[in-house]
């Protein structure tokens, strides 16, 4: 359906003459413009016996027109980021855990080790990022923290209603050593 553009490693062209992409907001279902992250829809314009009419991939990524640096002029899409069976929606605004990633690992000082809590407060969502820091570093505190809430605000266009830096090896695991990642307070109510 897509190949990577031999001139960009953030992108991939899709074959447009079989396949026609769309990016759609996964709640309203709105196309979005390009550059704009969402889902991925697909209409096969060539397949026979089993075609696909505005098929949802729910695969999250963005999609570029216009020639490319490599000369195509067929759609570019961007790498998947997530699913949207991932995505939350906080005060409105889509959430993707995997932003909420990338932010963390942009941020020296910090493990990879994170957890996410979102609740209903009254009529109002609120999201609250906890991430632990590394081990064995005198690790500025403050700092990375405002370092970290930058990030999440630029990745997540939405400003986090907290966030917390803990001990290395103070966020839960689970018996096998795994973290649980997302907690939903919500589907409790
Ligand atoms: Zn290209």
């Amino acid at each position: 359906m897509a190949a990577q553009c031999e001139a960009r490693s953030d992108g991939m062209h899709v074959q447009s003459d079989h396949f026609y992409p769309e990016v759609i907001d996964p709640e309203t279902g709105n196309v979005l413009d390009d550059g704009e992250e969402g889902e991925l829809v697909l209409t096969t314009l060539t397949k026979e016996a089993l075609p696909l009419f505005r098929y949802r991939t729910g695969d999250i990524t963005a999609l570029h027109h216009g020639s490319c640096d490599c000369g195509r002029t067929t759609v570019r899409m961007d790498h998947v980021t997530g699913r949207t069976d991932d995505m939350l929606t906080v005060r409105g605004t889509n959430v993707f855990p995997s932003r909420i990633e990338t932010a963390i690992y942009a941020v020296d000082g910090l493990s990879s080790v994170y957890r996410i809590d979102v609740r209903r407060d009254g009529s109002l969502d609120t999201i609250e990022i906890t991430a632990e820091v590394e081990r064995d570093t005198d690790v500025d505190r403050e700092g990375v923290g405002e370092r970290l809430t930058e990030a999440l605000e630029t990745e997540l266009q939405l400003t986090p209603d907290g966030v917390r830096l803990v001990d290395p090896k103070t966020i839960e695991r689970t018996e096998v050593g795994k973290v649980k990642r997302l907690y939903d307070h919500r589907d409790l109510s």
